[in-house]
């Protein structure tokens, strides 16, 4: 089941007109919100989140933050299965002509659509997962979570040709972000990832990272990395809601670090799990 501009249906059902603007111009944003045990993790951040992406591109936020909040929660609950990611997507609708400037009194198409959750494998956290890099030739509006999703699309098929898992990208020699994760780095003991600006994501799971770094007093600093201290660092991690905190041990080809998942990586992953379960007993 899954909800389409104001009721819930059987996703068979659920059907969007061809001229879309989501469709035709990318023209809209997303979210997708972890859930485990039919709990959402951080559901008040995300929703803010797509708040923020809603504003950037001049599409009216079509609901309260309260009112997503109970939506996302009736759709978990219709789902049969506990564990989910919860997509949410709201397009700028369409109406019927394919004009780039904004048309008047269209309504928005709004899509709540869970899906079972893929975590990383226990393989995967155990040993790590392999990266590939790439320029990032994305836009400079990575700050918006945009439908445009055209770079990930092909970033992602190089690395999964590459038997990757994800793609480290660089832009002007600096570190940005993954493909579709945040990426952090631990260099003599110390936590570095980039700040937040126009060329990343604002990371949900960046956010708690951080926090957590703060919280228990681990070696932190939030500044531009250049592409030669992320090839000699000792940990790479790689953050998203779908995949917490995984460590990156090999970056083309080459070990990273000891090219085994280093200490600080099993640390982090420990509080982030610790936090997590926390939560969810709330
Ligand atoms: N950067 C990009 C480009 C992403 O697609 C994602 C995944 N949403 C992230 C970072 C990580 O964000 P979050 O921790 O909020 O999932």
């Amino acid at each position: 089941m899954l909800y389409l501009n104001g009721s819930f249906m059987p996703a068979a059902q659920a059907t969007i007109s061809a001229l879309d603007r989501g469709c035709l111009f990318g023209d809209g944003v997303y979210e997708v919100i972890p859930v485990y045990s039919r709990h959402p993790f951080r559901l008040e951040e995300h929703i803010a989140r797509l708040a923020a992406s809603l504003a950037s591109i001049g599409l009216a936020n079509p609901y309260a933050p309260e009112h997503w909040q109970s939506l996302v929660r009736q759709a978990i609950a219709l789902q049969d299965y506990e564990d989910q990611s919860v997509y949410l997507h709201v397009t700028r609708g369409g109406n019927g002509e394919r004009d780039f400037p904004f048309p008047d009194d269209v309504a928005p198409t709004v899509l709540i659509n869970p899906s079972r959750l893929v975590m990383p494998s226990a393989e995967q956290k155990a040993r790590g997962v392999s990266a590939i890099s790439h320029a990032d030739f994305r836009w400079l509006r990575c700050d918006i979570k945009s439908l445009n999703l055209l770079p990930t699309v092909l970033l992602r098929e190089a690395a999964r040709q590459a038997d990757c898992a994800e793609c480290v990208m660089f832009r002007d020699g600096m570190l940005s972000e993954g493909a579709a994760s945040n990426i952090f780095v631990v260099r003599q003991g110390v936590i570095a990832c980039p700040p937040k600006n126009h060329l990343i994501l604002p990371g949900i799971t960046y956010d708690l990272v951080i926090e957590l770094a703060r919280t228990h007093g681990l070696a932190l600093e939030i500044r531009p990395i250049s592409e030669a201290e992320v090839r000699s660092a000792d940990e790479l991690w790689m953050t998203s809601s779908t995949k917490e905190v995984l460590a990156i041990v090999k970056l083309d080809g080459q070990p990273v670090g000891s090219g085994a998942v280093g200490p600080l990586a099993r640390r982090m992953d420990g509080l982030y799990q610790d936090f997590k379960h926390q939560v969810m007993r709330q």
